[in-house]
């Protein structure tokens, strides 16, 4: 008897949402990169940098902190309209359930954020750029990815708590079978949290996160909610396959290989701009950010097919692990099911879109994978598994 199971068609709903959320990341990346190019040839780039000295007493230092402020405000101004239409599509779509004025509460602490950080950033790009006019490039790199690193460990007890709550697991069944998981992978997971999700979002969510000391699993309570303790535990197992073939680490050595490239090629655009362009008169002029960022900017979308590549190589890698550590692939295969009914995710998305835009591997695929996985080695029969 062939017992394969069917996997759901995508309905409508689920395509037409995921087409407009793309065009939605695409319309945001493309006017984020107008606003730049406009402030590049225009000039006005120059004129945002007279007006950051004038407000800064003409301190260097306080300027650069301004004229970022500047250039992410003007940013979000623009991006408002979208950023506002993103939050009525979740609501359309009955994927969240967060008040207004809460949302208006997170884009302002996010804004806050992203200027304290890109600050502190440019500041210590420009500190580098006028200290070593020569070899900024590299040193500037060593400064970015002491940051990533750092806030890789920060992000779980500092940034995510400024938007949830997190609170420890205090399901003692899957507190457990988590130390049981563990226990057979030779490895330690510091924590598992609550994340409540919920009181902003209907989506379910779950993730590894942290370096280190701050090394931990999330767990959406709206999965926790409506999931059986088999199901949560195939993700679990997921998660802590992300962590034994350390994932986060890996992920940061990809971002290292890229942001070099970045900021060689920055340097690169920065002299031609200066030299044959005459647009500035020196490297420590940071009216010429607006470059840099192009740069990245456009980098990152050039290599976003490779990034994503990278990233459902590592998804398969976890779900392979997953396979290998739970009792049986059925819950697997079910939360899947789940997720992608909650989440109105498309089981199977075109193939460019999927190789172009997808982090995860698609849903029937993960399902498809976790079948052949089942009937090569034997429904229920787990590689080294002793019932107990
Ligand atoms: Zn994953």
């Amino acid at each position: 008897m062939e017992t394969s199971i069917q996997i759901a068609a995508d309905t409508p709903e689920a395509r037409r949402y995921n087409r407009v959320r793309r065009w939605l990341g695409v319309g945001e990346f493309l006017l984020g990169l107008v606003l730049l190019v406009i402030l590049l040839t225009t000039g006005w780039n120059g004129w945002l940098r007279d007006l950051a000295y004038r407000g800064a007493f003409q301190i260097y230092a306080l300027a650069v902190f301004l004229y970022v402020l500047l250039l992410l405000f003007a940013a979000k101004v623009l991006s408002f309209g979208l950023d506002f239409y993103g939050f009525r599509l979740e609501h359309r779509y009955r994927l969240s359930n967060q008040k207004l004025r809460s949302w208006i509460g997170d884009e302002i602490k996010g804004f806050f954020l992203s200027v304290l950080l890109a600050g502190l950033l440019a500041e210590l790009v420009y500190f580098i750029i006028r200290q070593f006019p020569e070899h900024w490039w590299v040193l500037a790199w060593v400064g970015f990815l002491a940051v990533a690193v750092l806030i890789a460990q920060l992000a779980p007890v500092v940034l995510f708590p400024i938007f949830y709550k997190f609170e420890p697991l205090a399901n003692e069944d899957l507190k457990l079978r988590l130390i049981r998981l563990g226990e057979r992978a030779g490895a330690r997971v510091r924590g598992v949290y609550k994340w409540n999700l919920s009181e902003k979002s209907r989506k379910a969510n779950a993730a590894l996160t942290g370096l280190g000391a701050t090394r931990r699993i999330i767990l959406a309570d709206t999965l926790l909610a409506n999931y059986t303790n088999d199901e949560v535990e195939a993700i679990l197992a997921h998660e802590l396959g992300h962590h034994v073939h350390k994932h986060i680490a890996k992920g940061i050595a990809v971002e290292a290989g890229v942001t070099l490239v970045g900021f060689w090629a920055a340097n690169w655009a920065l002299h031609l701009a200066m030299d044959r362009w005459h647009l500035f008169e020196t490297l420590s002029d940071f009216s010429n950010l607006p470059l840099l960022v192009v740069i990245f900017v456009v980098l990152s979308f050039v290599l976003m097919p490779a990034v994503n590549a990278f990233s459902r190589h590592n998804e398969r890698q976890a779900d392979r692990y997953a396979f290998e550590n739970i009792a049986s692939i059925a819950p697997f295969i079910s939360s899947m099911n789940k997720l992608a009914d909650q989440n109105l995710a498309e089981r199977a998305p075109s193939r460019w879109v999927e190789w172009w835009f997808h982090s995860h591997p698609a849903i029937a695929r993960r399902i498809a994978a976790a079948e052949l996985w089942a009937k090569a080695n034997g429904e229920n029969q787990v590689q080294g598994f002793s019932p107990a």
